[in-house]
């Protein structure tokens, strides 16, 4: 399949380079000069299990990039989605589908706005990534995903990309629910990834917090409330024991979220707006009480002030 990742870094690479592995015409699209140039000059270098491997794949710049592909993989982080949709436009071929694999909340208003529904594909996925540096993509442990079409009628299209996806080993099924997918992977995040940036731990010392419990039953109910807008089904209870499941090493104990990572110690911008403070802003709308999300985000908002120059 002829397939153009839109967002080449960390998750956009380790896709990138699975599905050209199994041999599809990938093409990557980004924006940051030194990441494109090099793969451009010498290949994107990825780490994994002790080995380096160099592998050509062709890059470009948004506004060099031609072909119109069959399917285009976004994965750019939240706060730049818009801004992503307008600068390939040139590429959304009538045919050409689209599937979004970004984290967080809202992603569908914005696409709609560019893409017609029968081309919009929503997914979720378990697979993780981190850049070495530009050019260079840290691979470890083994993931999953779940991606649905929006159109009910374009059923057997998502099946084709299921089985294109999977011929490069990503673990993909075809959802009836991915929404609610979507969601439930929100309140995890919305759970951890404030409030360790915030107060600068890992999710194992977060975990070890007294009033981690608490906190974290709190965000997630208001998930609820808006979610109920949304319809879509939460159980506060079956997330938080899930989340409290990773707090262990042997699980995701030691890692520190990406939110973490992102604003203390790159100094970048976060996807917060898509995550607590979706949840805050349709709070709003619908008058639902969202006192804890509200205050994270306004929290994570002054410490981007502080922290990115
Ligand atoms: P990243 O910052 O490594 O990559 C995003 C890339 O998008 C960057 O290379 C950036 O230059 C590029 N970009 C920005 N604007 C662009 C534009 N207009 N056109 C083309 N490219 C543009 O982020 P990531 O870690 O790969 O995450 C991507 C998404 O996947 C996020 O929503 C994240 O939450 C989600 N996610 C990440 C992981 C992970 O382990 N890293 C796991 C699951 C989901």
């Amino acid at each position: 399949m002829k397939i153009t990742i839109v967002g080449a870094g960390a998750m956009g690479s380790r896709f990138g380079y699975m599905l050209k592995k199994a041999n599809h015409q990938v093409e990557l699209v980004d924006t940051w000069e030194p990441h494109v140039k090099i793969i451009q000059e010498k290949g994107l270098l990825v780490s994994q299990d002790d080995k380096n491997i160099q592998v050509f794949i062709p890059a470009y710049f948004p506004q060099e990039v031609k072909n119109i592909p069959e399917l285009i993989i976004l994965f750019t982080k939240s706060m730049a989605l818009e801004s992503t949709l307008q600068s390939v436009k040139n590429i959304l071929g009538p045919e050409t589908k689209v599937l979004c694999l970004l984290n967080g909340l809202g992603h569908l208003e914005v696409l709609e706005k560019y893409i017609s529904r029968k081309n919009i594909f929503m997914g979720v996925t378990l697979w993780t990534a981190g850049l070495l540096g530009p050019g260079h993509v840290n691979l470890t442990g083994t993931g999953s995903l779940e991606i649905e079409n929006i159109d009910p009628l374009e059923t057997k299209e998502g099946k084709l990309i299921v089985e294109a996806l999977n011929k490069a080993d990503l673990n993909c099924t075809l959802s009836t629910n991915v929404t609610e997918s979507i969601w439930k992977k929100a309140c995890v995040n919305g759970a951890l990834n404030g409030t360790c940036t915030l107060l600068e731990c890992n999710i194992k010392e977060f975990g070890g917090l007294e009033g981690s419990g608490t906190l974290i039953r709190e965000i997630i109910k208001e998930f609820r409330e808006v979610g109920k807008v949304h319809r879509v089904n939460l159980n506060v209870e079956n997330i938080a024991q899930e989340i409290e499941g990773i707090y262990s090493p042997e699980k995701a104990g030691d890692h520190y979220p990406s939110m973490y990572q992102d604003l203390i110690q790159n100094h970048r911008l976060t996807e917060i707006d898509y995550i607590n403070g979706y949840v805050a802003k349709e709070g709003k709308t619908h008058n639902i009480p969202t006192p804890y999300n509200s205050f994270l985000t306004l929290l994570i908002h002054s410490k981007e002030q502080l922290l990115v120059k």
